[in-house]
């Protein structure tokens, strides 16, 4: 049994998983930068202990200073939330060492999952279809050209280790070809301490669906169905939904169906995500599998009516999922819009202060947020504010509480994406449900 758990991370994840350990009856205690000190994440948790200076690197980020809280504090489990230590195999490998139970899967899937160009070459061999390109890191240009020629420009370089929307590189013709893998490859030893690349064919105005996965240490699966993320910049979220305006009943069924057989023999714990892109035609390929928490997990937990972060709790703890596959019902629907500190035209990242803020609330209107009038939203870490997230009857229910809300969002002393998600919840293309990954860069054109 899981009686204290330390949470290794801040913001609004760390807030979320404090609300899981409460209703639980399971002590949080928290850990925070010097930055961090007057954070609500701190003073929300039953204890919390400060690890280091401000940046990621001397704090969140320092397996050390982590695991020396969490002997002083005497837990039985860490959650790592999202980026930070959350994919990091090494941090789950010391917390095994150290008898301390990691929520999550155990270091080998991490590391598996962990390197992209493994992972893909996992999931074609247990059954799903990968995006076509090279199988594995590429070992030298003569193989990287060859490759490319025979899937076809464009391509797409992509960082073995890379994430957060970072390590990806369009090339459209051989022209570019030695020049880009040259570029890729340093910048994802300086980015990742990896230089490993692999190549796959560029898919054109796709979408991005991705599966929610629950696996018990019993070997019991659940997919708790699809969230469609194309919308997005410089390769991140910035809305999502839940279920995906594009997917039939018997396309996410055939899904669901192949991931539980995919399952069956791949051995996993916990949480995870698997996500898929889908060309026009409606083909779909595994792109990468995210072995922790996602930031948009409420949409998913709005349309089941499962709580996620609990559900990673008990599985860690040892307890069989209550629930089976036949017993997931999706019911209405439900849209994320990530509000993060950024100027709404350049989407650069606006660090500041709060000096106003109003939360909306209202009947199926959610936020999950660790702000207040007087935060700081530092230069340290991500620009995340609030997750705004909306339920309603139908997809336009999720809409119209979605602009309602929106509109009553007050923040002032920092420029926020509040004015640009409001422009794309009022265009033709997001009101129809008719968009792809590319739709930023046509709108904002
Ligand atoms: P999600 O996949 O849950 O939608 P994001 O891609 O937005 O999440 O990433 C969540 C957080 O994790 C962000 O703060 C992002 O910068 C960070 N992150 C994710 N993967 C990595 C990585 N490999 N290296 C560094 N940061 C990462
Ligand atoms: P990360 O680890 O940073 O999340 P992903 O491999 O999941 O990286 O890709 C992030 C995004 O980049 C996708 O959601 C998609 O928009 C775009 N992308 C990735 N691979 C391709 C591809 N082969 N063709 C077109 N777009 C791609
Ligand atoms: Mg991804």
């Amino acid at each position: 049994m899981i009686k204290r758990i330390l949470i290794a991370n801040r913001g609004e994840i760390a807030v979320r998983i404090i609300n899981a350990c409460n209703e639980l009856g399971i002590e949080a205690i928290s850990v925070y930068s010097k930055a961090d000190e007057n954070s609500v994440h701190v003073e929300l948790a039953d204890e919390s202990i400060c690890i280091g200076p401000p940046p990621a690197a001397d704090s969140y980020l320092n397996i050390h200073a982590i695991i020396s809280a969490a002997e002083i504090a005497n837990v039985d489990a860490i959650h790592p939330g999202y980026g930070f230590l959350a994919e990091n195999e090494k941090f789950a490998r010391v917390c095994k060492a150290c008898n301390i139970k990691f929520i999550g899967p155990d270091p080998e899937s991490i590391a598996l999952m962990g390197d992209k160009a493994t992972a893909k070459k996992t999931m074609r061999e247990l059954g799903l279809s990968v995006v076509p390109g090279s199988d594995g890191v590429v070992k030298d240009y003569e193989e990287l050209l060859s490759i490319s020629k025979e899937i076809g420009f464009p391509v797409m370089l992509k960082a073995t280790a890379g994430g957060g929307g970072r390590g990806m590189r369009i090339v459209y013709s051989e022209d570019e070809l030695m020049n880009s893998f040259n570029m890729a490859s340093s910048e994802a030893d300086s980015a990742f301490g990896n230089s490993g690349i692999y190549v796959e064919k560029f898919i054109e105005n796709p979408r991005h669906i991705e599966f929610q996965v629950l696996v018990d240490s019993y070997g019991n699966c659940v997919i708790l169905g699809e969230r469609e993320c194309s919308i997005q910049r410089r390769h991140q979220k910035l809305i999502e939904e839940a279920p995906s305006p594009f997917l039939t009943d018997d396309k996410r069924w055939e899904i669901i169906e192949k991931l539980q057989e995919v399952f069956s023999k791949f051995k996993y714990e916990g949480a995870g995500t698997v996500e898929f892109i889908f060309d026009r035609d409606g083909n779909y390929y595994f792109m990468e599998m995210n072995t922790r928490i996602q930031v948009e997990h409420p949409i998913t937990e709005m349309i089941t009516g499962i709580d996620l972060v609990q559900e990673q709790i008990k599985i860690a703890s040892g307890e069989k999922l209550s629930f089976s596959q036949e017993d997931i019902k999706f019911s209405g629907h439900s849209i994320e819009c990530r509000i993060n500190a950024e100027d709404p035209e350049t989407l650069r990242p606006t660090p500041g202060t709060i000096n106003r803020l109003f939360i909306p609330g209202g009947f199926g209107v959610r936020v999950d947020t660790a702000a207040y009038c007087g935060w700081k939203i530092l230069p340290y870490y991500d620009s995340l504010v609030a997750k705004l997230i909306t339920f309603g009857n139908s997809r336009e229910d999720a809409i119209f509480k979605m602009d309602r809300a929106l509109s009553q969002f007050l923040i002032s002393g920092i420029k926020t994406t509040i004015p640009l998600h409001q422009r794309i919840l009022h265009s033709k293309a997001f009101l129809e449900g008719n968009y792809n990954t590319n739709f930023l860069n046509e709108f904002n054109r």
